[in-house]
């Protein structure tokens, strides 16, 4: 099959393709290389992609109609995936235009695209940031999740329901997914696996904000991609579900849906740090801080929806997933020293 994805430098968007490639299929990329966090990073990602002939890379913002277009002409896509996107929580407390402009603007751009593309399938990212202030765990599809506590949370949650919209007008087949606390080789530098390394490897202190009482339902990107591939067939409007019982999602009026992809098993931010020291054999120098604004206490998937339309859930265990990051970790500080 031929796959457009956006976000493809990036760090689920570039294992994602890497697995696609590998899997025999053609992949167009799409990435406009922000400078969120180290270009150098997205760089070296890409360049293995475009090791592979079944790869080509189209540097561009998804504001740029035209290069959006271009891409899509050079691909013809039967699937597109959406990764691209302003990412991060805390960052959108101090950079709000940069939501609005890559998950809003660029969104409906990329929606236009699919309207004139008509891929079988639009897969977007959404994040298990829209449950905002939702305190039923976990966390469910099928729950009201009106209330996103960051405008990271607010654009993704208007990401769902702009494509929904699509979806019903234009006939395209969509599903959002929801991901929960992506980690892995890889990794981003402004998550805390990746900070929390890096310190505790420099004898740096670390900052656990709400002293320590957090707890994350982390994903392991390998699991994450595993269900992105199964997802890919699992159109909206398509599939019957298999297992009964579980509270699908789909709408009532278009063939969308959003499926969380998460494994259901929330790690407390002590044990983690926990984990790490023991992957690295060093203790942590902990600052111990409260709770930032926007942050929730929990996150905590139900990963029914996914395994009825899959058969598969993220299972990989916190310390296989850490020892995994530490080891590519310390071979690319060795290789790419600063
Ligand atoms: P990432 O920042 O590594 O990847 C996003 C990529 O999109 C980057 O390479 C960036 O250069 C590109 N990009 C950003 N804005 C763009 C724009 N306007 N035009 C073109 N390219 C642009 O992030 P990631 O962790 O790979 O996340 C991928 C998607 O998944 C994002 O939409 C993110 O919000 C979502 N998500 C990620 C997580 C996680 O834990 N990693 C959790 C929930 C949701």
């Amino acid at each position: 099959m031929r796959f457009l994805i956006t976000g493809s430098s990036g760090f689920i968007g570039f294992h994602l393709a890497k697995r696609l490639i590998d899997d025999g299929h053609l992949v167009v990329g799409i990435d406009g290389m922000t400078d969120y966090y180290d270009v150098n990073l997205k760089r070296r990602r890409t360049a293995i992609l475009k090791t592979s002939n079944g790869y080509r890379h189209h540097e561009c913002m998804l504001e740029d109609k035209n290069g959006l277009a271009e891409a899509a002409q050079d691909c013809n896509p039967d699937v597109i995936v959406h990764l691209a996107g302003q990412a991060g929580v805390r960052y959108s407390l101090e950079h709000p235009e940069t939501y609005i402009s890559s998950n809003l603007v660029g969104t409906f751009n990329l929606l236009e695209v699919a309207r004139e593309w008509k891929p079988k399938h639009l897969l977007i990212a959404s994040s298990s940031s829209i449950y905002g202030a939702n305190t039923e765990m976990p966390f469910s599809e099928a729950h009201k999740s009106d209330l996103p506590l960051t405008l990271y949370a607010a654009t993704k949650k208007a990401m769902e329901e702009i494509s929904h919209a699509y979806a019903h007008l234009w006939k395209l087949p969509t599903t959002c997914f929801r991901f929960f606390t992506v980690y892995g080789p890889w990794g981003r530098p402004d998550m805390a696996l990746f900070k929390f390394v890096r310190a505790i490897e420099r004898g740096e202190p670390i900052e656990v904000y709400g002293e320590g009482r957090m707890r994350r339902d982390f994903t392991y990107v390998d699991d994450l991609v595993e269900s992105i591939v199964r997802l890919v067939d699992a159109v909206p409007g398509e599939l019957p579900l298999e297992a009964e019982g579980v509270a699908d999602s789909l709408s009532p009026v278009a063939p969308w849906r959003v499926v969380n992809i998460g494994g259901g098993q929330p790690v407390g931010l002590l044990p983690f740090i926990e984990t790490i020291e023991g992957c690295l054999d060093k203790p942590a120098l902990k600052q111990m801080l409260p709770m930032q604004k926007g942050d929730v206490e929990s996150t905590f998937a139900d990963p029914s929806l996914l395994k009825a339309l899959t058969g598969y859930a993220p299972d990989t265990s916190i310390q296989v997933g850490v020892r995994n990051f530490v080891k590519w970790y310390r071979t690319y500080c060795e290789r790419h020293p600063n």
